[in-house]
């Protein structure tokens, strides 16, 4: 099979897949430490999602309100619903520190105080004291924070003589027998040239699968392909049914309006004028944590309170803010508005409804980043050669509900954490074993199979049916029968997909071919998702049933595991979630009622 194409073989050390702010924090951290690194990115590093974060990220500085990385710990398991894992939670917020300190060093551009120190905002979860006040703890660009993490992260890559490989589209892993990971596939998008990359370890960084929803914040890139592989690779998808919407995405076109907008003193009201969040978190108000917020702008709208014709849209305010607050601080947002909304936000309030923003679900790794899997009874069973970080992965520091700037802090630090265990791990002078002999062979044929695919319906077509089921069956708020119609369609469209028609059976920038390999990718993801939200029947964080409105710590504080084989067949099984800390440090926050 192999001959039928021409293959150019590569060795290194560690292979990270993907360039966003995760895999360029690797990337980085891999090559400072002298080993042989290659980033695979299907875009240039720089346009990666990342590059669109807005608000900040989040540590403990106390740069503007007195901080300790215990209170960041509570408010992220708080935030979590329970879900998370408090020894990973423990690791993030601790290590916070050093790694935003270490960004600063890299050249970040951060905002300033008078002092001169990092400017830090409030953001929506965020306290002090356990709860008591409201901290200002997310580091911020100005509403650039992302752009300017990844283009100094990129700067250092090259600094560090890190080698890219850009505009090559990773199709599989490459695992033997045993279940070790021994490397990667890639199809070089520009010239067609396949390329085998022998690895000690595989980093898979490549982001969240917002786009198997129709509206959402997220790129028209983020359509999860490392969950695609992981699953094609017999690996299991960790908490899928957990999807963050956001509460500000700009109505008619999703695009983002940060958190950071409500953090420098923008509010929420109805089409009675009402500030409505006072109602449902009377404590943070329009600060409380996303999932509480989105619900609330949903039940407004529910209840025929939400603006304009069809109302079904809020509004967004921040015309009373100073003129030079919003040109100093959220530039971004002012011209965001002008462009996707027609707004000029000093002189009239924006048009906002829930938007899908953020993945929480992903492939499970324990807090090294390496990932584990389900075997022999043993959840925590490390896969050989196989690390996840970011959007993509989950640690779990979200768990049921990931807070505003915690995301950008999570791929900064088990970016970080992942070459630091690397560093130790790989044997750096042993000689490279050679691959098993029919290496990367599937993939090959699945790549032929898709190229010369020659069904009745377009990638196009089974993409829109996909992503308008996903936004229709698993909304901000869902019922069993919603959700057992949404099991179905989305297996009809798993199913649909032998029908694909491909048009063009060029493998040389042939766009065509490549979304067909994205939405490949994304079925089995819709299919995981809408199957484990079906089963979990309690409502948890961004998990909310109308039929079991209460969280239900006795049956369900647990993970989900999810497979989905080549036909679309879903097994799934539970974790225990990990209620306990890394350290002594650190004390366990044992579940309570969770008020805003
Ligand atoms: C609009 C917006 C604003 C946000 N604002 C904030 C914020 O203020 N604070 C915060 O904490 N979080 C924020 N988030 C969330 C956060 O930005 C993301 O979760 C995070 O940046 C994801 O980083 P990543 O490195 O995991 O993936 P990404 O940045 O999405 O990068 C994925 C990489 O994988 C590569 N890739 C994917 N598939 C393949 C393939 N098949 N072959 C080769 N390469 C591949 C891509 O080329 C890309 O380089 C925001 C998200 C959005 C959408």
């Amino acid at each position: 099979m192999s001959s039928a194409y021409q293959i150019i073989e590569h060795r290194y050390d560690v292979v990270i897949v993907g360039a966003g702010g995760g895999g360029l924090r690797a990337t980085v951290g891999m090559a400072e430490k002298g080993l042989t690194t290659a980033c695979i990115t299907k875009v240039f590093p720089t346009r990666s999602h990342t590059v669109a974060a807005q608000g900040g990220i989040s540590a403990s500085l106390g740069n503007m309100t007195p901080d300790n990385w215990r209170w960041h710990m509570y408010d992220t398991v708080k935030g979590s619903d329970w879900l998370g894992d408090q020894d990973a939670i423990e690791y993030l917020c601790r290590e916070a520190v050093p790694a935003v300190v270490e960004l600063e060093h890299y050249g970040v551009p951060f905002s300033r105080t008078e002092e001169g120190k990092i400017y830090q905002r409030p953001f929506g979860g965020m306290t002090t004291n356990f709860g008591e006040g409201i901290a200002q703890r997310t580091c911020a660009a100005a509403d650039r924070t992302g752009h300017a993490i990844l283009h100094a992260l990129y700067q250092q890559c090259l600094k560090n003589k890190a080698e890219f490989f850009i505009e090559y589209f990773a199709l599989d892993l490459i695992m033997d027998d045993e279940g070790t990971c021994r490397g990667m596939m890639a199809l070089n998008i520009a010239d067609g040239t396949i390329h085998r990359f022998n690895a000690r370890t595989v980093v898979m960084a490549t982001g969240g699968y917002g786009r198997i929803f129709f509206s959402s914040t997220s790129a028209h890139t983020c359509t999860g392909d490392g969950n695609g592989m992981a699953l094609r690779a017999g690996l299991p998808l960790q908490d899928m049914e957990f999807i963050q919407f956001h509460p500000t995405g700009i109505y008619g076109s999703g695009c983002l309006i940060t958190e950071g907008v409500r953090g420098e003193g923008g509010y929420l009201t109805n089409s009675e004028g009402e500030r409505f969040m006072e109602r449902y978190a009377p404590n943070a108000k329009d600060l409380a944590s996303r999932d509480v917020v989105s619900r609330a702008m949903t039940v407004e709208i529910n209840e025929g309170r939400g603006i304009g014709e069809q109302k079904d849209y809020v509004h967004l305010h921040l015309e009373h803010l100073d003129k030079d607050i919003i040109n100093e601080r959220l530039p971004g947002i002012a011209e965001s508005s002008r462009i996707f909304g027609g707004v000029d936000v000093t002189k009239e309030p924006i048009h906002v409804l829930p938007t899908v923003h953020y993945n929480m679900g992903g492939v499970p790794t324990n807090y090294h980043a390496e990932v584990v899997t389900l075997k022999d009874g043993n959840p925590e069973t490390v896969v050989p050669g196989l690390m996840a970080i970011g959007e993509g992965a989950c640690v779990s520091v979200h768990g049921a509900n990931r807070l505003g700037s915690n995301s950008l802090l999570d791929i900064v630090v088990f970016g970080r954490a992942a070459s630091l265990r690397c560093a130790e791990t790989i044997e750096r002078n042993a000689p490279h074993k050679p691959l098993p002999k029919n290496a990367g062979d599937e993939a090959l044929a699945r790549l032929d199979k898709l190229r010369h695919a020659n069904g009745s319906q377009s990638t196009a077509e089974i993409r829109s049916n996909m992503q308008r089921v996903m936004q229709k069956h698993a909304a901000v708020f869902r019922t069993g029968k919603t959700l057992e119609e949404g099991v179905k369609k989305t297996q009809e469209i798993f199913d649909a997909f032998s029908d694909v028609k491909v048009s063009d059976h060029s493998l040389i920038w042939n766009s065509d071919l490549i979304e067909t390999m994205e939405l490949d990718n994304m079925r089995g993801q819709a299919v995981a998702a809408i199957n484990s939200a079906s089963n979990r029947t309690e409502s948890r964080g961004a998990h909310a049933r109308e039929d079991y409105p209460d969280r239900d710590d006795k049956n369900w504080l647990k993970h989900t595991m999810v497979w989905v084989d080549e036909q679309g067949q879903v097994t799934i099984d539970y974790r225990p979630v990990h209620m306990y800390t890394l350290t002594d440090d650190a004390e366990v926050v044992p579940p309570k009622a969770r008020v805003y």
